[in-house]
């Protein structure tokens, strides 16, 4: 399979990015938990050096709760701030508030010391797509914020969100672009959904996840829709069409329904907890 992207429609969007991360005292970045590498743009350590930087290992509740925190470390180690967090449901986000004001306490000094007092620190949330920053953003800033700038006289001011009296959001995401030379790395963007489906064979990109499952996640297949796991992967794909009564006219399976369908439970967590990338210091 040969996962393609396009970057030509991101160039603005990149370029809108790197004029936002400039404002900012501390990026956000979000991954998704699942593929905490492959959800990564390398390119945001070059555009996010001299900032504070905060990890989020956004959709933790649909990866294992034992590797999340071994991602965990392992970025920390790094040198970076990290919080697992599920955006949809709010868990982790208190953390969220302790982490900024931790990571900015050493932003707060420098003002301090040059005599500037109580600026607020400044943050963007920043990813590729399908991550969850824009819940994310709604999650965190939740109803009880006042928005700031585009007041009368500031020409095209940006959207700022105020947190409180310390802490200002961008009000919209920076969106990075997927980044791949590695085909895996491409198809575990894919079975995120963070690459468009159209240029994907939706049949394909299933049987890559049958054979993952099969190899890491023994069982799934068979208590979700009583497949038999040890065929070979097309026939554990009939299985899923006969399950789930997936059928052409003429009586035949449709497959790729029961492809797309299976690519829907997976991004949705209805067949549980399945992290695609280890770091490499766990058993
Ligand atoms: P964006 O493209 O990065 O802004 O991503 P969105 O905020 O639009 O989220 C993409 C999808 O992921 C949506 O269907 C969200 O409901 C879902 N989502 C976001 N965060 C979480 C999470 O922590 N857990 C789960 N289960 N779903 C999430």
């Amino acid at each position: 399979m040969n996962v393609q992207w396009y970057p030509g429609h991101m160039t603005k969007a990149k370029r809108m990015m790197e004029e936002d991360i400039r404002l900012v005292d501390l990026v956000i970045e979000i991954l998704d938990a699942r593929v905490p590498l492959s959800s990564r743009n390398p390119d945001i350590d070059r555009l996010g050096r001299q900032k504070a930087r905060l990890i989020l290992l956004n959709k933790a509740d649909l990866a294992e709760e034992r590797i999340n925190s071994a991602w965990e470390e392992y970025f920390k180690e790094k040198g970076y701030y990290v919080v697992k967090v599920n955006a949809k449901n709010g868990a982790g986000v208190k953390v969220v508030h302790k982490v900024i004001a931790e990571a900015c306490k050493e932003k707060i000094e420098r003002d301090r010391k040059r005599g500037i007092l109580n600026r607020p620190v400044r943050a963007m949330v920043v990813g590729i797509p399908n991550v969850g920053k824009s819940t994310f953003i709604n999650t965190f800033a939740g109803k009880a914020c006042t928005k700031t700038g585009n007041k009368p006289g500031v020409t095209k001011g940006k959207q700022w969100i105020r947190l409180n009296k310390s802490v200002e959001l961008l009000d919209t995401p920076g969106i990075l672009w997927p980044k791949f030379d590695d085909q895996e790395i491409g198809i575990r963007l894919a079975f995120i959904g963070s690459i468009k489906e159209e240029v994907l064979n939706i049949t394909e990109l299933a049987i890559k996840l049958i054979h993952y499952l099969q190899k890491n996640y023994q069982g799934v297949l068979k208590e979700r829709y009583q497949a038999d796991e040890e065929q070979e992967v097309g026939k554990v794909l009939e299985d899923i069409a006969k399950n789930r009564a997936c059928l052409l006219k003429g009586g035949e399976y449709d497959i790729e329904k029961a492809a797309a369908l299976l690519m829907d439970d997976f991004r949705n967590g209805r067949l549980g907890r399945i992290t695609l990338e280890v770091p490499e210091n766990i058993e």
